[in-house]
């Protein structure tokens, strides 16, 4: 301890990494017994960071509240901030946030009566902290799931897990977690002991109590020094040492700092307790009668039902069996309004739970929200991805334009070793077609061109209106004469079509050139060949396949009049 009554900056260990200004003086606060302070000023933190929608100090100062409240049995204003944490930090995958947040919250189940729940929510903690490797959660989170066990009856567990959190707590060196843990174990071994007295002994219990106590006093952490004076003073009666257990208890006046009522309801009882082990009755009445008043004050049944059986004992004791059977009848109604009070304080919880869920609901709404912008996004990339097929499609046809031809002659361009045949297709006199008969017919005559060469394709072939009334067949894999054998009946199918069925009078042929990939150095070269023997094929009389013709030796892009 230093002068001013604070410990030394030496031994003090902050909960995990950034702490804000005003909670790590809280902090410092609660650890040296000042803990009513430390809720004020975490209180004060935790307004200001809802006024300035800062919701990473909020749920700092939410875990802090949750621990504050549990320090000084505020159990329900106590799960209400620790839950908001806990959504908050797991919300944002922060585990040994969340983890410390969840053992709080644990705690504070247990203090409710509800240590199913607790046990739950311990183990998760714990799970958490060792996903994150985070050893001072681990340490925090086993000391919960102890005592959880402990609060379940299951103390052979309880024993394991706050011993563990001891080891731990040892080897991390924070002498204010250290004393903290060894307090609940040596509460869970006396237990141990009073059941079977061969698996410990008073001597280890008082030892780890003392430790304990020493470790509190060079903190400066009153809270747990409070705390384990009553341990220590009910050990040494157990141990039959009376003087040992008045002197200890004398200390508790001397810590320093206000002790808040749980505290002082503890040293009563622990008082009451050593009074009647002196006989000293009148003292013990009086003792006994302070403790079970403020335990009904504060509501507190834990000390307040065992605190009512002990003073009608102490009546009794004294020969006034009427004052004996008035406490021994509060006893018993304590004890039943304990599972009366348990069950609504437990629906109480559940309600702070729903309540808190619900805010989780909206925001997880929020957040579905923000999905459904996502969402909607990904429909808009869909329909961008629709309108850029659309814009490769012709409307007429529905055959792929002449953009889609490029992309495709680009993707094979990319892949040399396969070899690809190109079938530039021109219908012939198809202006006559208009002139003569419309547009409409024009039009008619364009999609039923498109069917044949549907029909007369077949497997890798792909059709592509290239433009007007030009068509291209891309034939992957095939070889000169495999190419021309489609496009031989390709002219076979239109000569051979029933044209009357669009115009009576109407006849409809095409000339194609073919080129192949391997005449060739570039997909432009290859158009630019196709298309020459396609005119080729008009000069020499139309409605044919001229697939041989002068090879472009030394071609160039500028020479490619249809690709570009
Ligand atoms: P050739 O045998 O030499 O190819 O003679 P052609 O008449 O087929 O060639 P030209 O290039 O002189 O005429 C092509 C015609 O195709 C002109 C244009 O009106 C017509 N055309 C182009 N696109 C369309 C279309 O989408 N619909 C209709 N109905 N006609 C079109
Ligand atoms: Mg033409
Ligand atoms: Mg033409």
């Amino acid at each position: 301890m230093t002068e001013d009554g604070s410990r030394s900056n030496k031994t003090r260990i902050t909960p995990f990494t950034a702490m804000w200004p005003g909670l790590e003086q809280a902090w410092d606060l609660s650890c040296t017994g000042r803990v009513e302070a430390a809720l004020a000023l975490a209180q004060k933190v935790h307004e200001e960071a809802v006024a300035a929608d800062d919701q990473v100090v909020r749920a700092s100062a939410a875990s802090h509240l949750g621990w504050y409240c549990f320090m000084q049995g505020y159990y329900e204003e106590g799960l209400l901030h620790v839950l908001s944490a806990c959504d908050f930090y797991n919300a944002l995958g922060d585990r040994p946030r969340e983890s410390w947040s969840r053992g709080i919250h644990a705690w504070l189940l247990i203090e409710v009566g509800s240590p199913n729940e607790a046990l739950d929510e311990a183990m998760r903690a714990l799970e958490l902290a060792e996903i994150a490797q985070e050893e001072r959660a681990i340490c925090f989170a086993l000391n919960v799931v102890g005592v959880v066990f402990w609060m379940l009856g299951s103390l052979d567990r309880a024993q394991e897990f706050a011993g563990r959190a001891v080891v731990l707590a040892r080897s991390i060196g924070d002498p204010v977690d250290l004393a903290r843990w060894l307090i609940n174990l040596a509460d869970i071994e006396a237990l141990v002991w009073k059941q079977s007295r061969e698996t410990t002994s008073l001597d280890r219990i008082i030892g780890l109590a003392e430790e304990a106590l020493q470790l509190t006093r060079e903190t400066g952490d009153a809270w747990a020094s409070r705390l384990v004076i009553c341990s220590l003073t009910e050990y040494r009666l157990l141990a039959g040492e009376l003087v040992a257990a008045a002197d200890i208890l004398a200390e508790w006046d001397e810590v320093e700092g206000g002790s808040g009522t749980r505290s002082r309801i503890y040293y009563l009882y622990a008082r009451g307790k050593l009074e009647m082990a002196a006989r000293t009755l009148p003292d013990a009445t009086r003792t006994l009668t302070e403790c079970v008043t403020l335990t009904a004050e504060v509501s507190d049944f834990e000390i307040g039902v065992p605190a009512c059986e002990l003073l009608s004992e102490a009546w009794a004791a004294t020969g006034d069996f009427a004052e004996a059977l008035t406490w021994h009848r509060e006893f018993h109604a304590r004890y039943v309004r304990k599972h009366t009070e348990t069950a609504l304080i437990r629906s109480r919880v559940a309600a702070i739970q729903y309540e808190t869920r619900h805010l989780q609901a909206r925001v997880e709404a929020e957040r579905s929200r923000a999905d459904g912008l996502e969402e909607m996004n990904s429909a808009l990339a869909q329909e961008a991805a629709v309108l850029m097929s659309a814009s490769m499609e012709d409307v007429l046809t529905g055959l792929p334009n002449r953009r889609g031809l490029e992309r495709a002659l680009l993707a094979l361009g990319g892949h040399t070793a396969i070899a690809y045949a190109v079938g530039m297709i021109d219908l012939d006199h198809f202006k006559q077609v208009n002139d003569s008969f419309s547009h409409a017919v024009g039009d008619e005559v364009l999609r039923q061109v498109a069917s044949l060469l549907r029909v007369g394709t077949r497997g890798r072939d792909r059709l592509f209106r290239y433009g007007g009334e030009e068509f291209v067949l891309l034939v992957e894999g095939a070889d000169t004469v495999m190419a021309a054998r489609t496009c031989h009946r390709i002219c076979q199918l239109m000569r051979n079509w029933d044209w009357s069925r669009i115009h009576p009078r109407l006849q409809v042929r095409l000339s194609i050139g073919i080129a192949h990939a391997e005449e060739c150095a570039s997909p432009a070269e290859v158009m630019a060949l196709a298309d020459e023997r396609l005119y080729q094929a008009k000069n020499a009389g139309r409605d044919r396949v001229v697939m041989h013709g002068p090879v472009m030796r030394e071609p160039s892009l500028t020479q490619s009049p249809r690709f570009h």
